[in-house]
């Protein structure tokens, strides 16, 4: 398959428009050979290659990003660091390892994030504030108790709450019950996926705006990009649901489009008409509702749109018309700040399997990959990222036997038959969603 510059589009709305610019990271050029290549900076990029850089300090490695860093999901979701994940479908007492397994996942990844955000001063609102998780309509509702069944068993503990609770604290009433856990951090993501990128070794170079349009494997790999040509031993593919338009790796993972927006920051007057909670985040407890935040810079973000839009971000008319949506969410959950306006909306896209898992492999010994993570991938990308590289150095490890336990996403069927499938999944997903949305 032969990928074209044109391919990777991209916009910069969402967080980044929150941030000051940055001076544009330089586009790859010429020939290099390297031991190490690493497709994608997002979380799974960025620390498969710090990892590698940590366990090899004499070798160069060279990363490079098809479009502007922080423009992929890394730098434009929703901002809470997982710690304690959802089970997929209904909870099953006799899966408990396997939810044991993919929390200890996710609490390694957020673990090294925290430690990277302290030792590198990053400054990018991390709160280490715990999780709401909260129920408007009757379907979520009616699926409280499994949630907190789950909690249960994996011996997570929890604080029940019902509408005047969530109420005082969120200083919006319109939530009948829920729970909250001390698990789970909150971040301004893009600031995160910079600092990040900042803090590399410096025997990494990250190369922006440079897709790798062809992979061509022999004794070593040949990457071909508009600018030139790089040769290393071995490639890591964190390129998220696009890996198999690189032709390497097949179709596990689809690309589905949600959106999002933010207010602008909240005069100290709207800021008193809310909880006593300074800063918090809330997940609805329907796997298709509404995210909710209001961050450390007083601003609120609401998430409540996904769709199947062949892999594709929306554009500015679709997102205008998701803009409403959102809207209407913010102001039944905040009317008392119906006046705030929005400083930001943007559209994103995530890899969501059939399966509700994630991929991580190998082909030979010089192409790794791993990606996938169902709209958990800050601490799992981390986690999974680290965990390659290690593997792909030989090592052994709690963190790797983990991963390589995950069951593999499961193959899609190419198009159009998967976007038919697609959609009926995504339709799903949001079926009953009601005052969740
Ligand atoms: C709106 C939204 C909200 C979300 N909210 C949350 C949340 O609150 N918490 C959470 O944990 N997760 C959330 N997620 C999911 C999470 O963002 C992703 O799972 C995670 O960022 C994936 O990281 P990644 O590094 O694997 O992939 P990505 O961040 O997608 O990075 C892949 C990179 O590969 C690059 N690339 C692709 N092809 C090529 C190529 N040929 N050459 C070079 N580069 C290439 C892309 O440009 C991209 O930068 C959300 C996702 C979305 C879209």
């Amino acid at each position: 398959m032969n990928l074209k510059l044109d391919d990777f589009l991209h916009e910069s709305q969402g967080w980044t428009a929150l941030l000051p610019q940055r001076p544009a990271l330089k586009v790859f050029s010429g020939k290099r050979r390297v031991s190490w290549a690493v497709i994608g900076a997002g979380f799974t990029g960025l620390a498969a290659a710090r990892r590698l850089a940590q366990l090899n300090p004499s070798d160069d490695i060279i990363m490079c990003d098809a479009r502007a860093l922080a423009q992929n999901a890394s730098g434009r979701n929703s901002g809470f660091g997982v710690a304690i994940s959802d089970f997929s479908g209904k909870f099953c007492r006799d899966q408990t390892g396997s939810y044991q397994r993919i929390n200890r996942i996710n609490q390694a990844g957020l673990s090294q994030l925290r430690q990277l955000v302290q030792s590198h001063q990053i400054n990018c609102q991390w709160r280490q504030t715990g999780t709401y998780r909260a129920a408007a309509d009757c379907r979520a509702i009616a699926g409280l108790e499994d949630h907190l069944r789950y909690l249960d068993a994996l011996n997570v503990a929890y604080e029940r709450l019902g509408t005047d609770d969530l109420s005082q604290r969120l200083g919006s009433s319109h939530y009948h019950c829920g729970f909250k856990i001390a698990h789970g951090a909150l971040m301004q993501p893009a600031a995160l996926v910079f600092g990040l990128a900042d803090s590399l070794p410096p025997n990494i170079a990250l190369f922006e705006n440079s897709p790798v349009l062809q992979i061509t494997r022999g004794s070593t790999v040949e990457l071909q990009t508009p600018g030139g040509e790089i040769t290393a031993d071995k490639v890591v593919i964190a390129t998220n649901y696009e890996a198999p338009r690189l032709g390497v790796t097949r179709a596990r993972v689809l690309g589905s489009t949600l959106s999002g927006s933010v207010t602008q920051v909240l005069s100290d007057e709207d800021f008193a008409k809310l909880g006593t909670e300074p800063t918090w985040g809330l997940l609805s407890l329907h796997s298709g509702g509404a995210t909710v935040r209001l961050t450390q810079d007083r601003r609120i973000a609401i998430r409540n749109t996904a769709e199947f839009h062949g892999g594709m971000l929306l554009s500015q008319h679709q997102l205008s018309r998701r803009r409403r949506l959102h809207r209407k969410a913010f102001d039944a959950r905040f009317p008392q700040l119906a006046h705030v306006p929005f400083a930001t909306s943007w559209s994103c896209v995530e890899g969501l399997s059939r399966n509700g898992t994630n991929f991580f492999g190998r082909q030979g010994e010089t192409l790794y990959y791993a990606g996938g993570y169902n709209g958990s991938g800050i601490s799992r990308g981390t986690a999974f990222g680290t965990a390659l590289a290690e593997w792909a150095m030989g090592g052994h490890s709690q963190l790797i036997a983990d991963c390589l336990a995950s069951p593999a996403a499961t193959w899609l069927p190419p198009r159009p038959i998967l976007d038919v499938g697609a959609w009926f999944t995504v339709r799903k997903r949001f079926a009953g969603v009601g005052k969740d949305r």
